[in-house]
C-alpha cells in the first residue's frame, strides 16, 4: 500500500518502541518502524528493497505461523505501507524527545520509508465513558525445560527468567531486580497470578505497560508513575471512584489475569463482572484453560521440546549441511518464504530423530518460533461497564486480548540464544550460594 497522500508528522506522536522496531499512533492506527544501531547509521544496515522484504516476512510469519498457531482471533498481522521519506524524516525528529534514554542506542529507520501499519491496540473502537484502559504484558517463558536434554539441575528449578534477572542487574541493564516469575503468570492459580501482575506493577521492566487512553501511564518510561500516582490514575476506574488506594490496587490487579486467562468471548457481548469487594483467592491451583490467550502462547513456546541444548546438535546439523549445499537453503525454507508449507513442516515433524536434514530443519524452526512467542506481548484492553442492575458498589468489564509483537526470530539467533544461555546460567550459578 502507497501512503503517498498527505501524511502530516504533526498528527502522529511517539507511542513506544521495543528493541527492534519504533512505535507511533495516531487515533486508531499505528506505524511500525524498523531500527537498528546507531553505530550502523552511517552505512545503512540494508537496502530498501531488503526492508521491504523484511517486512513483508514478518507480515507472512504472523500471517501464516503465529496467527494459525495462537488463533486468528488474537492476532493482527497488518500490512506493509510505503511512507513518503520526508514525513519520516520529520516523525524521527519530533518523536526524538519522547524516546526513554536508555533505547536511544539504536535509531529509527528513515531511509526506507517501509513501515508496518496496524490497528491501534489501545485504542478499542467501541465507546466507553472512561478512556479506555489497556495493559500489556510481556510474559516470557512459562515453563521449565525437561531434565533430560539440560546440563545443569538448576534450570530445571529456576526458571530462566528469574536467572537472567539476576544477570541483567549485575550487568547495569536495569537497576532492580524485578520479582516477576512467569511461571506464577502461567500458573493458572489466582494467588500466584495476582503475585504476577503485582510484580509487575512494582518493577515492570521491559514486560509491563498500562495505557490509559491510548497514552503509556506506566513501564518503559525514564521516570515512572509512583504507584500511589498511578493509582489516581487508575481510581476512576474502580471502587466507583472514591476506593482507597490499597483497594484499588487490589481491584486492578484482580482483574488482569481474569483477563488473560478467561476463554475469548466476543467484546461487546458477555461481559465478566468483577465484583469491588475483597475476593478470596483460590487455594487449589487451576489449570490454564487452553484456549486463553496465556493458554495458546504457552503451548506455542513448548515447541521448544529439546531446550537450546538439546537443540544444538541438530543446528550444527543444518549449518554443516548448508555448508555443503548452500542452494539447499531456499528449498528448506530456512529464510521463509514463511508460507502454509513452512507451518506444515514443521507441524509434521516426527516424534523421533530419524538422521535426516528435514527432522533438523523442522526442529530448529519449532524452536525460532517458540522463541517468538517467548518474546510476544499481550495486550489486555479493559472496557469499562457499569452494572446498571446492581447498584452496589459493582463494576463490571469487558475484555478484549491481542497478541503483539511477533516477528520471526533469525536462524543465527539460535547461536546467540546458546552463548547467552551460557553465560545466564553460569553467572546465576557463581552467584548462587547453594543450600546452606
Ligand atoms: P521487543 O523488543 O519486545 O522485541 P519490538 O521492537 O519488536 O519489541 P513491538 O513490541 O512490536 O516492538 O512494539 C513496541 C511497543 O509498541 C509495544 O511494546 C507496544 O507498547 C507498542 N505497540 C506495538 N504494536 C502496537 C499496536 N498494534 N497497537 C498499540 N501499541 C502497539
Ligand atoms: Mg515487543
Ligand atoms: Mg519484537
Amino acid at each position: 500500500m502507497d501512503l503517498v497522500d498527505k501524511m502530516d508528522e504533526n498528527e502522529w506522536n511517539y507511542h513506544g518502541e521495543g528493541n527492534k522496531s519504533l512505535v507511533v499512533s495516531h487515533m486508531s492506527r499505528v506505524l511500525r518502524l524498523l531500527k537498528y544501531s546507531s553505530e550502523d547509521a552511517e552505512n545503512a544496515p540494508q537496502t530498501t528493497e531488503e526492508t521491504f522484504r523484511q517486512m513483508e516476512n514478518i507480515v507472512d510469519f504472523s500471517n501464516n505461523v503465529m496467527s494459525p498457531l495462537l488463533g486468528d482471533k488474537f492476532v493482527h498481522s497488518g500490512e506493509v505501507v510505503k511512507l513518503p521519506l520526508e514525513f519520516v524524516r520529520q516523525l524521527s525528529i519530533k518523536v526524538q524527545h519522547h524516546r526513554p534514554a536508555w533505547r536511544c542506542d539504536k535509531v529509527m529507520d528513515i531511509y526506507s520509508g517501509a513501515a508496518l501499519c496496524l490497528p491501534n491496540l489501545t485504542t478499542p473502537s467501541i465507546p466507553t465513558h472512561n478512556p479506555p484502559l489497556c495493559v500489556e504484558i510481556k510474559p516470557k517463558c512459562g515453563f521449565l525445560p525437561s531434565p533430560e536434554h539440560v546440563s545443569k539441575d538448576i534450570k530445571t528449578k529456576v526458571c530462566r527468567h528469574c536467572m537472567h534477572q539476576r544477570y541483567k542487574v549485575a550487568s547495569g541493564k536495569w537497576k532492580r531486580k524485578s520479582l516477576y516469575c512467569p511461571l506464577d503468570l502461567f500458573s493458572g492459580n489466582r494467588q500466584r497470578m495476582y503475585f504476577a501482575i503485582k510484580h509487575l506493577i512494582e518493577e515492570p521492566q521491559n514486560n509491563f505497560k498500562i495505557f490509559k487512553g491510548g497514552k503509556c501511564i506506566h513501564g518503559d518510561r525514564d521516570e515512572m508513575l509512583s504507584v500511589s500516582s498511578l493509582l489516581q490514575k487508575l481510581r476512576p476506574y474502580f471502587s466507583c471512584g472514591n476506593g482507597r488506594n490499597k483497594t484499588v490496587l487490589h481491584d486492578f490487579i484482580q482483574v488482569s489475569p481474569t483477563a488473560v486467562d478467561q476463554s475469548p468471548t466476543p467484546v461487546d457481548q458477555s461481559p465478566t463482572a468483577v465484583d469491588q469487594s475483597p475476593t478470596p483467592v483460590d487455594q487449589n491451583p487451576q489449570p490454564l484453560p487452553r484456549d486463553s490467550v496465556l493458554g495458546r502462547i504457552l503451548q506455542v513456546q513448548l515447541l521448544d521440546s529439546l531446550d537450546i541444548e538439546g537443540l544444538l546438535p541438530l543446528y550444527r546439523r543444518v549449518e554443516q549441511y548448508l555448508h555443503h549445499f548452500p542452494k539447499e537453503r531456499s528449498r528448506l525454507q530456512i529464510d521463509g518464504p514463511y508460507d502454509k508449507a513452512f507451518l506444515e513442516k514443521l507441524q509434521k515433524c516426527p516424534a523421533e530423530d530419524d538422521g535426516s536434514i528435514e527432522y533438523a530443519v523442522a526442529k530448529v524452526q519449532q524452536y525460532r518460533v517458540a522463541m517468538t512467542a517467548k518474546d510476544c506481548s499481550i495486550m489486555v484492553t479493559l472496557v469499562p461497564r457499569r452494572d446498571e442492575e446492581d447498584g452496589s458498589e459493582r463494576a463490571a468489564f469487558s475484555f478484549s486480548a491481542s497478541i503483539l509483537d511477533l516477528d520471526p526470530k533469525p536462524q543465527d539467533g539460535v547461536r546467540r540464544q546458546q552463548r547467552l544461555d551460557h553465560r545466564v546460567v553460569s553467572a546465576y550459578l557463581r552467584d548462587d550460594p547453594g543450600p546452606s
